[in-house]
């Protein structure tokens, strides 16, 4: 240790203040369980950082439940269900119908925004652009924290138990020996072009197109705010598409002009290149390191579930956490890996699905493989109850 170390002290030490981190601060401290979060970034740049926008049912109960619901109440967008199409046919799929269960349209920046400020009325600590964040002694009852504070000051979090909710690239994961964890990993052979525009969304719910130019799909962040994907080869850069040229491929894509639909397009606020990959380590813990969202996992976002399984993690794990800090009771915490693995797994094949069934690979057998798949999701009853309860979301512990 540095001889002018800082040290602090808490029950739960949280690397990450993404969506997971500062949730599971949240529930924890509902729960009477203290936490510190440190975080590499800024407050700012976390609450701005565009992804994820799309809630399943129970993220939503769960966010209400936790006395977070205000604004998503009020500006959050319930959708019933989805449209799916491909040259000449649009079907829209209603899961309220199909499964009882809708999803709600609401930013990740605006959750993240919800969570920081419930988080600031709480006191909580949260340190902002650390660096050189490390978790250590992970295997004894005392692990701990180090990194630098935006001063140059060494600080040590003693903790009880860390939790790593620093996405797909922190230290956490890597922390696990080789010998006590297993990988598996897939790369896809194409990315998405995501571009946010100010003009309202063209369409009521979201549209997943196949089309033989490649995947396109029309989501939304607000009534004014619309969010557009894509398909584009790996290591494209975003200098190769000009706004005329974005919005030229998505009213092809799209079909604009199809059965009296039309596409408005609108001034193009941001433009990112965003690579798909499914990735899933186990088991979920290690000793006292715990993790948990894209630390753990990574899914495609065809099939919006990233920052739902960050949420469906951290609901199990605070409970977990608080019965094993405050009663001394470690079963939940025992059993926590074995359960969220079970719906990471069933969210991983679902988020592959969609992504395998609507991109091109460029093989003509798979385009027609994937024609005949999508109709029959489009027209039985079935199949689409099958997407409508992937997609609106199992329980949380399924
Ligand atoms: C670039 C990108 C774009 C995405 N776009 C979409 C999308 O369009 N649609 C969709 O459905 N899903 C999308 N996702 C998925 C979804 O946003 C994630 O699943 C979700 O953010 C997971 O939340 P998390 O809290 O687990 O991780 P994150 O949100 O990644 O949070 C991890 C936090 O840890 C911090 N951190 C990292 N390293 C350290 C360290 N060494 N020390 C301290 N802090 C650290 C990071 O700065 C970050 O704030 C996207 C994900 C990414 C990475």
């Amino acid at each position: 240790m540095e001889p002018d170390t800082a040290v602090m002290r808490t029950q739960v030490a949280i690397v990450g203040a993404g969506p997971a981190g500062l949730l599971l601060s949240h529930l924890l401290g509902n729960a009477g369980v203290e936490s510190v979060i440190v975080e590499t970034r800024s407050r700012a740049y976390v609450e701005a950082r565009i992804r994820a926008g799309i809630l399943e049912q129970s993220s939503v109960d769960l966010l209400h439940e936790a006395g977070l619901g205000e604004r998503l109440a009020r500006e959050g967008d319930e959708h019933r269900g989805i449209y799916l199409q491909w040259p000449h046919e649009r079907h829209h799929l209603d899961f309220v119908d199909l499964v009882g269960r809708s999803v709600t349209v609401y930013g990740q920046t605006e959750v993240t925004k919800d969570l920081g400020r419930a988080r600031e009325a709480a006191g909580q600590e949260i340190r902002y652009e650390v660096s050189g964040t490390a978790v250590h002694d992970l295997d004894t009852d005392h692990p701990y924290v180090t990194f630098t504070g935006p001063d140059g000051t060494h600080e040590r979090i003693d903790a009880d138990v860390i939790v790593g909710c620093d996405g797909s690239f922190g230290p956490c994961r890597a922390a696990v020996p080789d010998s006590a964890k297993r990988t598996w990993e897939r790369t896809y052979p194409y990315s998405w072009l995501g571009v946010l525009a100010d003009v309202a969304p063209s369409t009521d719910e979201l549209i997943y197109a196949w089309h033989p130019d490649g995947f396109a799909m029309h989501s939304m962040r607000s009534a004014t705010v619309s969010r557009l994907y894509l398909q584009v080869p790996n290591g494209t850069d975003v200098a190769e598409w000009s706004d005329d040229r974005i919005w030229e491929a998505l009213a092809t894509r799209l079909g604009h002009g199809q059965d009296g639909w039309t596409l408005t397009p609108g001034p193009i606020t941001e433009k990112s290149v965003l690579p798909m990959r499914s990735f899933v380590q186990q088991p979920m813990r290690h000793g006292r390191l715990f993790l948990a969202g894209d630390a753990a996992h990574i899914v495609p976002p065809t099939g919006a579930k990233g920052l739902n399984l960050a949420v469906a993690d951290v609901a199990l794990l605070a409970p977990a956490l608080t019965a094993l800090l405050r009663e001394n009771n470690p079963k939940l915490a025992n059993a926590y890996s074995d359960t969220a693995l079970r719906r990471v797994w069933r969210c991983t094949h679902f988020s592959w699905w969609m992504t395998t069934m609507l991109h091109q690979s460029g093989d003509p057998f798979d385009q027609q493989l994937q024609l005949s798949q999508l109709r029959w999701v489009a027209t039985s009853e079935a199949a689409r109850t099958g997407l409508a309860e992937n997609y609106a979301g199992l329980p949380i512990g399924f």
